[in-house]
């Protein structure tokens, strides 16, 4: 295509963000998308027999995020409260939230007083190596691994404890429609504006020169730009080279591929599960189990699976199973079946009904195992105690030419979810507006 002012790789969150600043400032802009689907870890699926949406990857909007919010609002797609009750199953019973983690006042006392960050894991084995504080130290690294997906032996205790400070009781949200609502508003409007998408399009090689750039894609198509955009995940530009969907720079750009590889990367295996009925609602089941989980949104356990949501506030007989951090990356190569063997053990443990019962109960399952996918390799990103010191470089475009966007370049406090993804796509999008 002639005349290209800035070729952007991946649609997902933050490259759709981008690419719709862009043109609408009236910038030429193709944008090439390694999938045959746009939305990156956004993928709402028509799941079950009422072929009602279901999230794989991005489900809730945590809290209330102004670019996010501003977005949905713009677009008039609708979103609902999603927070629900929260339930602990440990040691045979069903314990609501409200229950206190043993030395965690001490705990948290301590992390704030920290003066020079280490490992989160390293932090724990300083402060509270005691068998007294077992209990605390498994709950912090379950925390770490499922809500951050991130390695406490290698996330940040500073950048743990900035997000602890600021954690809100603020609703959490779920959209009408699934996120594939905002993914499609904002490709609409890109391709109204004059943008061009190109799906099944891998960008491979980049050669590049001051104000030219020229892209190659797996099977040799080339496009030309006098600027580019790379808004693909983190997990790829810290892999090394020669996989399905990483790319290489001519001339190369290690100091800025080193910095990269500071960020933490995290790992998550996400398995839908849909029953014919919500059978954890029953009476059987409340007999059973001893607890009124009519209200249940979250439950965490000890299983092989650990965190469990439901559909809440919507009595729909979905179960997500979720497993975050160091366990789901050394499943790296299980099979899907694998999974939803695990999955339903998980399930027929806590909940006391026999696992032949479970599969035939199962209408619709599915697992995505994001650390396997060759155009991810990972779920979100974290900090690592070197990030900070990375960042210095990260923050800035490389020779007026390269730009990079995606969720794992933002430095709020919304760190690793669509908020941060657009954020970045923003700020990419007004850097690149400042070049003429
Ligand atoms: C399981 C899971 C659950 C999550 N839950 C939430 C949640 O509830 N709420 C929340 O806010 N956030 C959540 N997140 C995080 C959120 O999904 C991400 O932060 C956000 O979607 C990232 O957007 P991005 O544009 O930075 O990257 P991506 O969405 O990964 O987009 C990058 C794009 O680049 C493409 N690409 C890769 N390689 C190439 C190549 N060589 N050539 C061309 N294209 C390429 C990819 O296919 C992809 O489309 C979740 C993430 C996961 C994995």
């Amino acid at each position: 295509m002639d005349n290209t002012d800035i070729i952007i790789i991946g649609a997902g969150a933050a490259g759709l963000m981008a690419a719709r600043t862009l043109t609408k400032t009236g910038k030429k802009v193709i944008l090439l998308e390694a999938r045959e689907r746009l939305g990156g870890r956004i993928h709402t699926l028509e799941n079950g027999t009422s072929l009602q949406p279901a999230e794989l990857g991005a489900e809730f909007i945590h809290g209330d995020l102004p670019v996010t919010q501003a977005l949905l609002n713009e677009a008039g797609i609708k979103y609902s409260p999603a927070s629900a009750s929260m339930w602990r199953y440990d040691e045979g019973k069903f314990i609501a939230e409200g229950h206190v983690i043993e030395h965690w006042d001490e705990f948290f006392e301590s992390i704030m007083q920290l003066k020079h960050d280490m490992s989160m894991e390293d932090f724990m084995q300083q402060e509270f190596s005691g068998e007294q504080y077992e209990g605390l130290r498994q709950s912090v690294r379950a925390y770490v691994s499922g809500y951050d997906n991130a390695d406490p032996k290698k996330a940040s205790a500073f950048s743990i404890r900035k997000e602890w400070q600021n954690e809100h009781e603020d609703a959490q949200y779920r959209i009408e429609g699934g996120y594939r609502e905002l993914i499609n508003y904002l490709a609409d409007e890109f391709k109204q504006a004059g943008g061009h998408i190109f799906v099944n399009a891998i960008a491979k090689d980049i050669d590049w020169g001051q104000h030219h750039v020229t892209v190659t894609t797996d099977i040799g198509i080339t496009y030309h730009a006098k600027q580019l955009l790379v808004a693909m995940p983190l997990g790829l530009l810290q892999a090394e080279a020669g996989l399905k969907a990483t790319i290489s720079f001519d001339p190369p750009i290690d100091y800025y591929t080193d910095a990269l590889k500071s960020l933490g990367f995290g790992a998550v295996i996400k398995v839908l599960l849909e029953f014919d009925e919500a059978f954890w609602y029953s009476d059987e089941v409340r007999k059973m189990t001893g607890a009124d989980l009519e209200d249940m949104g979250f439950l965490f356990s000890k299983e092989a699976i650990p965190v469990w949501w439901t559909q809440m506030p919507v009595h729909r007989p979905l179960l997500t199973g979720w497993l975050g951090g160091p366990p789901a990356a050394e499943r790296l190569h299980a099979s899907n079946e694998d999974m939803l063997i695990q999955a339903l053990e998980s399930i027929s443990n806590i909940f006391k009904v026999d696992i032949g019962i479970l599969k035939e109960k199962l209408l619709t399952w599915n697992v995505m195992n994001w650390t396997a996918d060759p155009f991810c390799r990972g779920s979100y990103s974290y900090d690592t105690v070197e990030t900070a010191e990375a960042r210095k470089i990260l923050s800035h475009p490389i020779g007026d030419t390269l730009f990079f966007a995606g969720e794992y370049l933002y430095e709020g406090t919304a760190m690793g979810t669509v908020e941060a993804a657009l954020t970045s796509g923003l700020r990419a999008a007004e850097m690149l507006l400042e070049y003429k």
